[in-house]
């Protein structure tokens, strides 16, 4: 048995509709997605805001909030409220995002997506994107606004299916710092009060700035942390090939091996797993195939199974408990405020849990290969 703080995941993808049909044992992405969080004891998730239908007004917000109460059990759900290019829906969303905080609700912040990841939501243009920080700035928005932070007009080369580290090449760590770099002084210029939120950091140098940054801006910046991008590296692409695609891509191992030294050194304030399955093969109503294999794999990998072996190699790493703690439920119980009480998880790691996805990402450093 391992025992750790019940943990909050602070970015989950469950999917909806684009994979309808999908079932495993009777079970759809967010049952099971609900099914690891049990398995591994945490205490909440929550989610982003891009399956289909988006998560970016009203009514699909309430739809899926329902969809999860019927599943979620004890454990926290709340959501991301996503942004568009339309400046009205931005508005509506930043009030909407803005009552949840004030009323306690389950919208616990904003996404942006300032490239295109899974479900297209990439807002590119940098007047749009300066756009929204405005309208964030001007209505005084003081929770959270989660950034996804990669500039596709930096990326180089070409995403070669048959060299899955083409993916990585491309989709490069500089491009990164560049968009962090671009986003904070666009959340400084419009007089944002609220809480910068980097998700899914993949370069340590996007850490080291924003470390650099912390004293200089009027207002706070929080770093997550994936377990793949402190433990897997681009040598796991020879075990599972575009199986371990996701956006930010994997790193080399040098790079892999400072994130883990952020991670220990008490320099990010989360893990966030980026829980995003796919189904292997997937075929749609109109015939397209999707998935993990497909001719153009999707970018996503489970990851919720990993938490009690990731936490055994953190304290194989001497990682200090108080961080620990902090990282997996403090801290976001703090910034988040779902207003959670500590409480104790006590599990087996189970590799079994997989099987429902198809392949075990982790293998590698499970030692299950
Ligand atoms: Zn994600």
């Amino acid at each position: 048995m391992i025992k750790y703080i019940s943990p909050i995941d602070t970015h989950v993808h469950f999917r909806w509709k684009e994979y309808e049909k999908f079932q495993y044992n009777g079970m759809n992405f967010m049952q099971l997605g609900f099914r690891d969080a049990r398995a591994v004891g945490l205490s909440g998730v929550i989610e982003m805001p891009n399956p289909v239908p988006q998560l970016t007004t009203i009514t699909n917000i309430a739809d899926r909030i329902a969809l999860a109460d019927k599943y979620k059990g004890e454990i926290y759900h709340g959501i991301y409220g996503g942004t568009t290019e339309d400046m009205g829906q931005v508005t509506s969303m930043v009030l909407l995002a803005k009552d949840s905080l004030e009323r306690n609700g389950r919208i616990n912040g904003i996404k942006i997506y300032h490239c295109h990841s899974t479900g297209n939501m990439g807002i590119t243009d940098l007047g749009k994107q300066s756009d929204i920080w405005k309208i964030i700035g001007d209505m005084q928005f003081t929770g959270v606004v989660a950034n996804h932070l990669e500039d596709e007009k930096k990326y180089t080369g070409d995403f070669d299916p048959a060299n899955p580290i083409t993916h990585s090449l491309r989709q490069n760590p500089e491009s990164e710092l560049i968009q962090l770099e671009r986003q904070l002084r666009n959340a400084v210029d419009n007089g944002f009060q609220g809480i910068f939120y980097i998700a899914h950091p993949s370069n340590p140098e996007t850490i080291d700035y924003a470390l650099s940054m912390e004293n200089k801006i009027p207002f706070k910046i929080v770093k997550e942390m994936t377990w793949h991008h402190m433990f897997l590296n681009t040598e796991d692409y020879a075990i599972h090939e575009n199986r371990v695609k996701m956006n930010p891509p994997l790193r080399p191992p040098q790079m892999q091996q400072r994130n883990l030294e952020h991670v220990l050194a008490g320099n990010v304030d989360f893990i966030g797993t980026d829980h995003a399955p796919h189904p292997i093969i997937y075929v749609d109503e109109d015939g397209n195939e999707k998935g993990k294999d497909c001719k153009n794999p999707s970018s996503g990998i489970p990851a919720i199974p990993f938490y009690p072996k990731g936490i055994e190699l953190l304290r194989k790493h001497k990682i200090k408990e108080i961080v620990l703690e902090n990282i997996l439920f403090r801290n976001a119980n703090n910034v988040f405020n779902p207003g959670l009480k500590s409480q104790l998880a006590e599990v087996e790691y189970n590799p079994e849990l997989w099987e429902a996805y198809g392949y075990n990402p982790f293998s590698r450093v499970d030692g299950t290969v």
